[in-house]
């Protein structure tokens, strides 16, 4: 049974604590499980899409950063291009909002290139994938220190580290397989045809004539809609159907970026918000702050956070999306059986 190490901070806003706790649970993890630290470990984080204010900032890794620099360990900010239009499209302008919102301690790596497209291909030979398109700069490293805030996700349910790992470790390719076949309908009654979801939408399958219309040839299913339409239009009634679908992919993935790595897993549980950092508008914690987790199994330490954060809540806070840890213990990415270490 692996262990997941805890600490418990109570607010976001003790930006040293989180730093020091993040630290504390690295050296003990790294002490206590006998992990080989690599010369190279570049951090996997989410740098927050242009608008929202609820991503993880990089101040609260400055803890991990020092401790790596005092064993000489080569590291960087490493992150890979997302699917649709924004910020994070290419590479360029990916950094460029990387710095904007201050992370600037380490180099930033953009692991499949300009386009998004440098990638290998990972062989893992399971349900949905024999192969994954992983982004190169990541591919090729033995170890990463995997960087997750732990919050919900409008396809997923929640998001973690499988999801960090799985959707965040994929070029644009890689991604784009993970979402196909996952179209979301348009509510005539709703849609004011304002034409936001059609200027977000990557691939133009929006047309808007008074009404919004998707064409399905097109869609890749990315969800960009959903998240953009002011109006709610945008049903998400296809993820009831399809979502188990979709874990399956993005859980594959994860496999497949953790393949024959010595990862870190180290989660952020704070500003923990119905939706993920992707949404570039600021949104309200649906929850209080918990604290922070280290463990070198991704699927025991996304267990962890979903059992304490339902604990303080007294009640299942994420109910959507649990068939992803079962999937992902199921092809071996981990285990839902822990030890929980806290830290007092
Ligand atoms: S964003 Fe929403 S309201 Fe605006 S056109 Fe699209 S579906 Fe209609
Ligand atoms: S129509 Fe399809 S491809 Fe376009 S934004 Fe919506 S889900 Fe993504």
């Amino acid at each position: 049974m692996n262990k997941v190490y805890f600490k418990a901070i109570d607010s976001y806003s003790k930006t040293e604590e989180i730093s020091n706790a993040a630290r504390e649970l690295l050296e003990k993890l790294v002490k206590e499980e006998n992990v080989i630290l690599e010369n190279v470990i570049p951090l996997k984080v989410h740098f927050g899409e242009k608008g929202n204010k609820t991503f993880i900032k990089s101040n609260n890794f400055v803890g991990i950063i020092k401790y790596l620099k005092e064993k000489n360990i080569e590291s960087a900010f490493i992150e890979t291009n997302v699917l649709y239009r924004g910020e994070r499209t290419t590479k360029e302008k990916h950094v460029k909002l990387a710095k904007e919102h201050g992370f600037t301690e380490l180099p930033i790596i953009i692991a499949d290139g300009e386009p998004g497209e440098d990638y290998e291909e990972v062989e893992i030979d399971k349900k949905n994938f024999n192969k994954c398109k992983i982004g190169k700069e990541i591919a090729n490293k033995k170890q990463l220190i995997i960087i997750s805030h732990f919050k919900g996700h409008a396809l997923a349910g929640f998001g973690g580290a499988i999801k960090q790992l799985g959707m965040g470790c994929a070029s644009r390719g890689g991604k784009l397989a993970q979402h196909a076949n996952s179209i979301p309908k348009i509510s005539s009654f709703k849609c004011k045809g304002c034409y936001a979801c059609a200027k977000k939408c990557p691939v133009n399958a929006i047309t808007v004539d008074r009404i919004a219309k998707i064409d399905k040839d097109k869609c890749i299913g990315c969800a960009s809609c959903m998240a953009i339409c002011p109006n709610k239009a945008i049903s998400n009634s296809w993820i009831a159907s399809l979502s188990k679908s979709f874990n399956e992919r993005f859980t594959e993935y994860a496999y497949a970026a953790a393949k024959d790595k010595s990862n870190i897993y180290i989660t952020f549980a704070f500003n923990i918000t119905k939706n993920c950092d992707c949404e570039g508008h600021s949104m309200k914690p649906i929850v209080d702050d918990i604290g922070v987790f280290a463990s070198t199994d991704p699927v025991a330490i996304d267990m962890a956070c979903l059992d304490m954060v339902d604990k303080n809540n007294n009640k299942t806070v994420f109910k959507r999306g649990r068939y992803t840890l079962d999937y992902a213990e199921k092809i071996g990415l981990g285990s839902k059986k822990y030890k929980l270490v806290e830290i007092k």
